[in-house]
């Protein structure tokens, strides 16, 4: 018989991903709540902070050139351009975290989410449909944080990500929250 009393506790890396406004975002909020274990990657980003986002928290707010430092010197596990902007993830926390036994959740763009396919094959990728485009709109509309433009930019991408939704490990329709993390759960811990 196998003694697992040393066996490390198994740690996943978990890619969330999903339009901008699908409410990934509240998601991952929910579920760190209910699993403080968990632990969210912080990504680095040129966007500017919206008002409210902590820097370190959020976002590690960094300029084109310290981004472009990051991606020479192989720092990122995976980064891409996202309507005007780009958003990456630091590889150091991920793999301290990982190594101690603690599962990572990513919450990225589709973009990324491949990559992590080629690098890290053993990830669990999770997509995040909204109920509808219409919907969806309408909730990037009410936030009222990005400008008309930066939210026509966010749809057109989002038509496009919505495609790739059967490319994942699983799909969740976030029409109801508890209803969501409930479907996350099921997934993340099975
Ligand atoms: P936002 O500007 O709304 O915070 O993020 C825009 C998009 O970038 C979202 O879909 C978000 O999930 C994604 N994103 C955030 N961090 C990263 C990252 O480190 N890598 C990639 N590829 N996408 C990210």
């Amino acid at each position: 018989m196998t003694d697992t009393s040393t066996t490390k506790p198994v740690s996943q890396l978990v890619v969330l991903t999903g339009p901008s406004g699908v409410g990934k975002g509240t998601l991952v909020k929910a579920l760190l709540k209910r699993h403080p274990a968990l632990y969210l990657s912080v990504s680095a980003t040129t966007r500017s902070p919206r008002p409210g986002e902590i820097v370190g928290k959020d976002y590690h707010f960094v300029d084109q050139d310290q981004f472009q430092r990051m991606v020479d010197q192989g720092e990122l596990l995976e980064w891409a351009e996202y309507a005007g902007n780009y958003y990456g993830t630091p590889k150091a926390q991920i793999t301290t975290q990982l190594e101690q036994g603690v599962s990572v959740i990513l919450e990225i763009e589709l973009l990324g989410a491949r990559q992590i396919q080629k690098t890290f094959p053993s990830a669990l990728r999770l997509f995040i449909h909204p109920p509808s485009l219409a919907v969806l709109e309408q909730r990037l509309r009410a936030r009222g944080k990005d400008s008309p433009e930066a939210i026509q930019r966010r749809l057109a991408r989002s038509r496009e990500e919505l495609l790739a939704g059967h490319e994942f490990d699983g799909e969740i329709v976030n029409d109801d929250l508890e209803k969501a993390i409930a479907e996350l759960e099921a997934v993340i811990f099975q």
